[in-house]
């Protein structure tokens, strides 16, 4: 690394969440700025919850060419927020923030639009009026939830926590034999839970025996191997999409609008994979 840099001309970009040391998305964007010759630095902030709003007015006020934010506060940081996107609208968090030229802040969701372009490019389906299975209803299934209606999907979804379920799609029990059934009339299976993160398992509660051919099963838990849920997806011989992708292009998303530049998607892929 250059001994003179970072200098008093380098712009900054960051992440928000508490804790955030796990994020991906220093070495993803890091690497985008290196491979446009861009004079930019992302860093992570730690912020506790009780300091959100003033943190973020903060770094902007110094200079913060934008942020992405991460669990707990995608929706505290509405409350610093001049505008707001449709998807921010429906989804009701936010997980990018943009400066505008004068002085306010721009909040948008770009995980619906990562979550949209990960499945296109991996495995395109005709969405509109076809049965679509999600399981998990948090923050990530918000979004992907508004994705999925935008595309005209039949969305059912089942959840740990009943309720959650009925406020995105049609509940489904959350039982074994309940998702199974659900799972084997949809073109789409999502796992929106963090199930299987850490787990060289296949977790009890995602649906193996219905996948074929004819399914693609999405998993947004990122890891740089597949989730074991999709190799057994895999080798019954459904498509499948992992969450690598859904990352990679929310940051691309989120990239776009704080540069202005076309994002490289291969140096933001490398940067993902190598970190
Ligand atoms: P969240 O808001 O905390 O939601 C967690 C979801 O997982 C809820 O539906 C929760 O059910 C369910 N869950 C957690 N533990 C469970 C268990 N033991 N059994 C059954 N269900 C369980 O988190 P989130 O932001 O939506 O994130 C969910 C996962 O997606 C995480 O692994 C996260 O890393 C990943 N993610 C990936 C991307 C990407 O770009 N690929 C983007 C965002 C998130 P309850 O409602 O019953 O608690």
């Amino acid at each position: 690394m250059d001994a003179a840099w970072p200098t008093s001309l380098t712009r900054f970009a960051g992440v928000i969440g508490w804790p955030v040391s796990h994020s991906l998305s220093p070495a993803m964007h890091n690497a985008a700025f290196r491979a446009l010759g861009l004079d930019w630095a992302y860093l992570a902030f730690p912020i506790e919850p009780r300091h959100v709003e003033e943190a973020v007015r903060g770094l902007f006020r110094a200079g913060c060419a934008g942020l992405n934010v991460t669990i707990p506060h995608k929706h505290a940081v509405l409350a610093c927020c001049d505008e707001v996107t449709p998807a921010v609208e429906a989804i009701g968090a936010a997980n990018t923030l943009v400066p505008l030229p004068d002085g306010r802040i721009r909040g948008d969701n770009t995980d619906a639009q990562g979550f949209l372009r990960a499945l296109d490019e991996a495995a395109p389906v005709d969405l509109a009026g076809a049965d679509v299975l999600m399981i998990g209803a948090g923050g990530a299934a918000r979004a992907i939830a508004f994705a999925l209606r935008g595309r005209g999907a039949r969305l059912r979804v089942a959840n740990r926590t009943p309720g959650k379920a009925g406020e995105l799609g049609e509940a489904v029990p959350f039982t074994p034999e309940a998702i199974a059934a659900a799972a084997a009339g949809a073109v789409l299976v999502v796992n929106a839970t963090s199930l299987g993160m850490g787990s060289d398992e296949v977790p009890a509660d995602l649906p193996v025996a219905p996948l074929g051919p004819g399914t693609v099963a999405y998993d947004i838990v990122y890891r740089r191997e597949p989730t074991p849920w999709l190799v057994a997806a895999a080798g019954q011989g459904a498509r499948t999409v992992d969450g690598l992708g859904m990352l990679l292009h929310q940051g691309a998303a989120a990239f776009a609008q704080w540069t202005g530049a076309d994002p490289p998607l291969g140096a933001m892929r490398a940067g993902l994979l190598a970190s």
